[in-house]
């Protein structure tokens, strides 16, 4: 069956229902619709929060189909409730983009899915078009203050950072000329598009604490600079009013269930290489506030979604997790040892071994952190029983807690010896993460920092332009923020050929970017692409409709 099927052949529970598990009144939930509802802000409530039980799910370093962090915290959640645990998901929402692109959606698979899931693929409640017009208003204030001669703010429209966002994966956007067609059409200058998971916006809406803080971020964004060298924000152009108004409904998480019918919520979607990569602070807390349990995701391996998880949003929000679960999966150790993609479902217990490697440097690096880890491995059908004993034994010789998780194939069911280990991991934990680096270190010692104890890295290079960028940030007044570096997910180093667990190797910075608004650096560590493009042949092509509403080829 695929994804879709399994989702559709199930019944969701009207939402009410799901809020009722979480004892919230009925004039709290903000229906769209029978199967989803928005969740006001009124329901954080910060002594349940502090008493709550935050659990983070990571993965190694991943090949390009991912290695089921969504689907594990999904079939950890349905487990959780089994064992009588009070356990809500909080997850990201998916962006639209990828699922023209390539097969695989966001919500999860096989049994382990978040419903309605169509819904949650397509256009959900509306937050991705949101952000897209606040970021889009942004834009078109910062064209009508280089055309205007009265209010002109004297903005160089060779120096303007801010691009225009959509939530469609459009090459040809990617770089794009704006104010042709003469006098009334603009100034013409050079631009372009971000997909919407990859603009400040969004990163901006997972950082905010409330609608006021928001409005804040909004006001700091640094959009460009003007003919004199100085600095602009959204500020001048009193842009963050209209920007907060348009995010008004997009601000609140969104309530929906599990194939079982747990709560799981879900709120903003960041890039986890240019951004944070992890669902909004206000979905976290909502969750805490509201279950005993609260199991999450960050995206792509630790090195770049725990990383950032921690010294970026646990340490903004005043959060902090009791334990990891670390996914691994028979496949992408296979690759870490060496096999091509093409012959990862061939058994070769001796290549497995050899990968072992790169899921030693992530809990090495996650152990950094002061907390339990727990590895769960997710089964695949083409998983041997010598592979499978193989890492299991593995994980017994290393002293770390590990279980076989079957989320996908048999959804909770499938993960409660995952669900015991977590439970038992979260018990012995008494106190709060240890970060990476201070945010009263010098920039470059953040880097360093983040590049020896979580990548395994010999020294930092920096490119001359980006010495000359991190000295006009630190003069501007931005040295004291966290850091959120750019690279590749495929390796533990910024070279994606080096597989496994990658030893004396250097990490290049070639320049750097700021998010003032969502309050980041970031380093740039390789090329980072903000606006993907479509397959040859896109799964667009797969996906219909029938006269009576009914989706196929979606998943
Ligand atoms: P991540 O969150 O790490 O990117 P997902 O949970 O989204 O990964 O899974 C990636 C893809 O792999 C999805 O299409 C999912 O349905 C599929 N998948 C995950 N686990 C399994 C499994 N055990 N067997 C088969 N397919 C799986
Ligand atoms: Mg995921």
């Amino acid at each position: 069956m695929t994804d879709l099927q399994i989702a559709t052949c199930v019944k969701p529970l009207h939402i009410k229902e799901i809020g009722s598990k979480l004892n919230i009144a009925e004039d709290d939930l903000e229906y769209y619709g029978k199967y989803k509802a928005k969740l006001p802000s009124h329901l954080i409530d910060e002594s349940r929060i502090a008493q709550g039980s935050l659990i983070l799910v990571t993965a190694i370093s991943p090949t390009p189909a991912g290695e089921g962090k969504t689907t594990t915290t999904i079939g950890l959640v349905d487990a959780m409730n089994k064992i009588g645990k009070k356990t809500t998901a909080v997850l990201r929402e998916p962006s639209l983009g990828p699922v023209f692109g390539m097969k695989g959606g966001a919500a999860g698979g096989g049994w382990s899915q978040v419903i309605p899931m169509e819904d949650i693929n397509l256009h959900f409640t509306g937050d991705f078009h949101a952000i897209e017009k606040a970021n889009n208003l942004l834009s078109a204030l910062i064209d009508n203050n280089i055309q205007s001669k009265k209010r002109s703010l004297n903005i160089d429209p060779r120096k303007v950072l801010w691009k225009r966002a959509m939530d469609m994966n459009d090459r040809a956007l990617r770089n794009i000329i704006t104010g042709l067609g003469g006098n009334s059409g603009g100034i013409l200058r050079e631009t372009g598009f971000n997909i919407t998971a990859a603009s400040e916006v969004m990163a901006i809406l997972c950082m905010s604490k409330s609608l006021d803080d928001l409005k804040a971020r909004f006001g700091r964004i640094y959009l460009g600079d003007k003919f004199d060298g100085s600095p602009v924000f959204a500020h001048d152009l009193h842009a963050e009013g209209a920007m907060a108004t348009l995010m008004k409904e997009a601000i609140k998480p969104n309530l929906v269930q599990t194939l079982e019918n747990n709560p799981a919520i879900l709120h903003g979607g960041p890039f986890a290489n240019i951004a944070q990569g992890t669902n909004s602070i206000l979905a976290t807390k909502t969750g805490m506030s509201l279950s005993d349990f609260v199991v999450t995701e960050a995206g792509f391996g630790s090195d770049l979604g725990a990383e950032k998880f921690f010294n970026i949003k646990c340490r903004e929000a005043g959060i902090s997790p009791k334990a990891v679960v670390l996914v691994a999966t028979i496949r992408a150790l296979k690759y870490h040892g060496g096999k091509p993609l093409a012959e990862l479902t061939q058994e070769d217990v001796a290549t497995l071994e050899k990968g072992f490697a790169n899921l030693e440097r992530h809990i090495e690096s996650l152990k950094s952190f002061g907390l339990p880890v727990v590895v769960s491995i997710n089964a695949f059908t083409t998983d041997t029983e010598a592979e499978l004993d193989s890492l299991l034994n593995h994980c017994k010789h290393l002293g770390v807690r590990a279980a076989l998780s079957f989320g996908w194939a048999k959804g909770g069911e499938g993960c409660i010896d995952l669900a015991h280990l977590v439970a038992e991991a979260a018990e012995e934990t008494l106190a709060e993460f240890n970060p990476t680096y201070e945010l009263s270190d010098p920039i470059l010692t953040k880097i360093e920092k983040v590049c020896r104890t979580i990548y395994g890295t010999r020294n930092v290079i920096l490119t001359n332009p980006a010495k000359a960028q991190l000295n006009r940030f630190e003069e501007l007044g931005f040295g004291n923020l966290p850091i959120c570096i750019a690279k590749t997910q495929k390796s533990l180093s910024d070279d994606e050929k080096k597989i496994g667990r990658p030893e004396n190797f250097d990490i290049k910075i070639r320049e750097f970017e700021i998010a003032a608004g969502a309050g980041f650096i970031i380093p740039i560590a390789g090329d980072m692409l903000r606006m993907p493009g479509l397959p040859g042949t896109p799964s667009s092509e797969n996906v219909d409709i029938d006269s009576e509403g009914n989706i196929s080829g979606l998943f």
